[in-house]
C-alpha cells in the first residue's frame, strides 16, 4: 500500500483508461464524473473510494476523477486486493471473487465496444477452468472450516506437552504445549494437518484461545503437583499465531481468561514468530508490551529462519529466543550454522535474553549447546511431546543427561 499526493485541479483518472488500482481518499476531496453509476457527478471525501473498477482485472475506468483540493490518496492495487482476498475468510473471498467478476461482465456488456465484449468473453472462457479450480478450493476450505468449528465444539483438540530442560541443572524447567486433533475417523492428527488451514480460515483465533485457556488451567495443576514433591515451579509455553495478533481485543481476552482461571501469569510464556513483529510492528509492539506488563513472558520462536533482524531484540520485549531446529541439525556439520548459533548465543547473553535450543536429537548437539552456555534444551533426545497423563509421571524428576 502506498500514498500519492495530488494537487488541486490535477486529473487522477481518465474515462476509458485501463486501470490497475483504486484510490481511497485520506485527506482532501476529489470530484468524479461517472458514466456508470446513477450518481452522475459527485465528490468523494476522506474514507471514500473511487476508481474501484481498476482493481478488476483488465477492466476500464468509466469516469474522470479530478482533485478539488490538494489531496492525499491511498493507492490500492489489484495485486494487494487479490492477496488479501486469498488470505481472508473463504466466504469473503468467494463473495469478492463473484461480485468482481459480475461487475466486470455487466459493465463490459453495457459500455464496451463489440470488440471488447468479444475479447472479454474469449478471455473468460479461457480463465474459466482456473476460476473453477479456485472456487473448488474455496468450497473445500468452507468444509474444513466447519469441521474445525465442530471439532472445537466437540472438544476434539488436545494438548501434548514437550519437556524443556535446564541445560545447566538437568531438571525439567517447563513444557511447550503442542496441539493435536483427536479426529474421530483419522486418529491423532499433528498440527501440520490443520494449523495452516486454521490460519487461513481464521479458525486459529478461537482454537488459539482454547489452547491458551487449556494451558492456563493445566499449568496451575502441574505446579500444584510439583509443589507436593517439593520440586521447583515450572513454566508452560504456548504458541500464539500472528493471526491472533490481528484481533484487536486479543490482549483483553487473554487477560480475562487469565483472571477466570486464576493462573499465575508469570508461569505462562507466549511463543511468537517474527511474522508477528513484521506484519504490523506498531500494533504488535503495543500488544506485546501490554502482555509483558501483565506478567506473561515472551519467546521469539523459530529464530534464524526468517528475516531474523537482531534489531527486534531491542525493539520488542523479548525474554527468550528459541533457536530453530534447523540450526541444531546443521551446526555440527556446517561451520556457518555453528557460527550463527555462537553469535546468537553471545549476543543474547549480553542482552539478558535466555536461549532455548530446539530439536535436540543427539548427545553431541546437547553437549555443544551446553558448551555454548545456552540455558534451555528441548528435543526428541530429551522427550517427545507427551500426553498429559505422562506429564504427571515425570513432574519433579531430574533428567539424567
Ligand atoms: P514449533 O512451535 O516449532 O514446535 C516444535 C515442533 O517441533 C513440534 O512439532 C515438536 O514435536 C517438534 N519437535 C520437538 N523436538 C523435536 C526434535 O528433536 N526433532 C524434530 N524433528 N522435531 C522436534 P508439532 O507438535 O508437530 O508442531 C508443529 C508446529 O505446529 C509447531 O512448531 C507450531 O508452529 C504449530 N503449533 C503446534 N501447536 C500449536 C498451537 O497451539 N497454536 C499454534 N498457533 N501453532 C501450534
Ligand atoms: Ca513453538
Ligand atoms: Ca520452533
Amino acid at each position: 500500500m502506498h500514498r500519492i499526493e495530488v494537487k488541486k485541479g490535477q486529473r487522477i483518472l481518465n474515462d476509458l483508461d485501463v486501470g490497475n488500482c483504486a484510490y481511497i481518499v485520506e485527506t482532501g476531496r476529489v470530484t468524479i464524473e461517472d458514466r456508470v453509476s446513477s450518481r452522475g457527478n459527485y465528490t468523494v471525501s476522506p474514507g471514500e473510494m473511487f476508481g474501484e473498477y481498476g482493481v478488476i482485472e483488465e477492466a476500464r475506468h468509466y469516469s474522470n476523477a479530478t482533485a478539488v483540493e490538494d489531496s492525499l490518496l491511498v493507492v490500492v492495487t489489484q495485486a494487494e486486493i487479490e492477496e488479501k482476498s486469498a488470505a481472508s475468510d473463504p466466504m469473503i473471498s468467494l463473495f469478492l471473487n463473484f461480485f468482481m467478476g459480475r461487475c466486470h461482465s455487466l459493465t463490459v456488456r453495457e459500455y464496451g465496444t463489440d470488440d471488447e465484449i468479444k475479447k472479454f468473453e474469449d478471455r473468460y472462457k479461457h480463465r474459466d477452468s482456473k476460476i473453477q479450480e479456485n472456487r473448488t478450493e474455496i468450497v473445500e476450505q468452507f468444509k474444513i472450516k466447519e469441521e474445525l468449528q465442530r471439532a472445537l465444539e466437540d472438544e476434539e483438540f488436545v494438548l501434548h506437552y514437550q519437556p524443556i530442560i535446564s541445560l545447566r541443572g538437568g531438571y525439567t524447567a517447563g513444557f511447550e504445549a503442542l496441539i493435536r486433533w483427536d479426529h474421530p475417523e483419522r486418529g491423532l492428527l499433528s498440527p501440520f494437518h490443520f494449523i495452516d488451514i486454521a490460519e487461513k480460515t481464521n479458525m486459529i483465533v478461537p482454537i488459539g484461545e482454547w489452547v491458551f485457556k487449556e494451558a492456563c488451567k493445566r499449568i496451575t495443576d502441574f505446579n500444584q503437583r510439583a509443589a507436593k514433591s517439593e520440586s521447583p515451579e515450572i513454566f508452560l509455553s504456548v504458541n500464539v499465531s500472528a493471526n491472533q495478533f490481528g484481533v484487536p481485543n486479543m490482549v483483553e481476552r487473554f487477560k480475562e481468561i487469565a483472571g477466570e482461571t486464576k493462573v499465575d501469569v508469570s508461569k505462562i510464556q507466549l511463543e511468537i514468530t517474527e511474522s508477528v513483529l513484521m506484519e504490523d510492528a506498531d500494533s504488535a509492539k503495543t500488544m506485546l508490551h501490554d502482555l509483558k506488563q501483565f506478567g506473561f513472558q515472551i519467546i521469539l520462536d523459530d529464530f534464524g529462519t526468517g528475516y531474523s533482524s537482531l534489531s527486534y531484540l531491542h525493539q520488542f520485549p523479548i525474554d527468550k529466543l528459541k533457536i530453530d531446529r534447523s540450526f541444531t541439525h546443521a551446526m555440527l556439520d556446517d561451520q556457518a550454522s555453528l557460527e550463527i548459533v555462537r553469535a546468537i548465543s553471545g549476543l543474547s547473553h549480553n542482552m539478558d535474553i535466555e536461549i532455548v535450543a530446539e530439536g535436540i536429537e543427539t548427545m553431541e548437539q546437547l553437549s555443544l549447546y551446553r558448551d555454548l552456555d545456552c540455558h534451555y534444551g528441548q528435543g526428541f533426545l530429551i522427550a517427545k511431546p507427551l500426553p498429559v497423563i505422562d506429564v504427571y509421571k515425570i513432574l519433579g524428576t531430574r533428567m539424567k543427561i
